[in-house]
């Protein structure tokens, strides 16, 4: 039996994957500095702690030798928490702490191999001031100029890993996620990314009314589901490829229009109001031509399939807040 920790298991996705192993077969160790708010994570055994904190890092793979190790526990939320600039000094403190930590853990005692979460925030500003964004590839990331704090620390993580690799002969697997949504994913409270905040503001207004959305609606998106996310991880993993390489949709879309999908799946018809508010780059897609070169894979299901399974999922916690009040 395969041995996995993941790192970040409290989390969206962390949470996901957790179940995706135990599925596979794996006994698998999450870890996270929070319990997950939605569900019980599907592990063997759950540890409290703080990544930050060396001790607890090194606690956690001193009993068991570890086949995997996903390192996805980062500070992060949507563009109101990583574009604000109010949390810059720790976003980057927090996750390039959790990195080191892992990396140094993880060649200590030998963990067979390392999956890094890295993310297209690492790809140039100056290359998605366009709505009609071609795509990025893996190349564009250099001369480097992210548009975020978050990430310079991807970039820069995923270089670390990279040395390791070269100096050490760490095995590592690094993925740049693009925009990652399904249930169980943070709805409300200010980190939610946009379909979940989308899917919660349909869901909480009545037909006919009126929501907000920020800036003029016009810049656009892809967004991949989850399980699809899952799928091009779980590949890298098996693979010989290294990365960095991009696991996202190249489905784009406006976020007017995500708003407009997300009301056809309620069957509302509502008004959308522009405020101001953080909106991050223009345009971003995913260009897939490396990842499908390299493991043969590209999304199977559509935006708009993923988009209902979520929304109902966000409308049933919308549903049971209600109760709560
Ligand atoms: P998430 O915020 O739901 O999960 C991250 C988890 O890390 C959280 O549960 C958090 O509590 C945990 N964490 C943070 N600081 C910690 C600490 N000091 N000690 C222990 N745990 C700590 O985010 P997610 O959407 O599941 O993303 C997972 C990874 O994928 C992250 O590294 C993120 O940067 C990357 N990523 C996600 C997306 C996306 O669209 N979801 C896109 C690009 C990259």
């Amino acid at each position: 039996m395969k041995r996995a920790l993941i790192c970040g298991a409290g989390g969206f996705i962390g949470g996901h994957l957790c179940q995706r192993l135990k599925d596979e077969g794996y006994w698998v160790r999450g870890v996270d500095i929070k319990k997950h708010e939605y569900r019980e994570p599907a592990v063997d055994d759950f540890v409290l702690g703080d990544l930050r904190d060396r001790a607890v890092c090194r606690r956690i793979v001193s009993d068991i030798q570890f086949d995997e190790l996903y390192q996805l526990a980062a500070d992060m939320g949507g563009a109101g928490y990583v574009f604000t600039g109010e949390h810059d000094a720790v976003v980057m403190h927090n996750s390039a702490t959790i990195n080191l930590n892992m990396a140094e853990e993880a060649r200590k005692t030998g963990i067979g191999r390392v999956f890094f979460s890295s993310s297209a925030c690492i790809y140039p500003a100056s290359m998605q001031l366009d709505p009609n964004n071609p795509g990025l590839t893996e190349s564009d990331a250099y001369p480097a100029a992210p548009d975020s704090e978050y990430g310079w620390e991807k970039l820069f993580s995923e270089r670390m890993y990279l040395a390791h690799h070269r100096n050490f002969g760490l095995e590592v697997r690094i993925a740049r996620f693009h925009n990652t949504f399904g249930p169980y994913s943070t709805w409300e409270g200010g980190r939610e990314k946009a379909p979940a905040a989308i899917c919660r503001k349909v869901a909480e207004t009545p037909d006919g009314g009126e929501i907000e959305i920020w800036g003029d609606g016009q810049q656009t998106r892809t967004f991949l589901y989850i399980d699809e996310c899952l799928e091009g991880a779980r590949r890298l993993m098996e693979s010989n490829f290294l990365g960095p390489v991009n696991i996202g949709s190249e489905e784009m879309i406006s976020i007017n229009d995500l708003a407009r999908m997300a009301m056809d799946i309620a069957g509302k018809t509502l008004t959308i109001r522009h405020v101001p508010g953080p909106t991050g780059v223009r345009g971003r897609s995913s260009d897939n031509s490396l990842i499908q070169e390299k493991l043969g894979w590209h999304p199977a299901a559509s935006l708009a399939e993923g988009m209902r399974t979520t929304y109902e999922w966000v409308a049933q916690e919308v549903e049971k807040r209600k109760q709560h009040i």
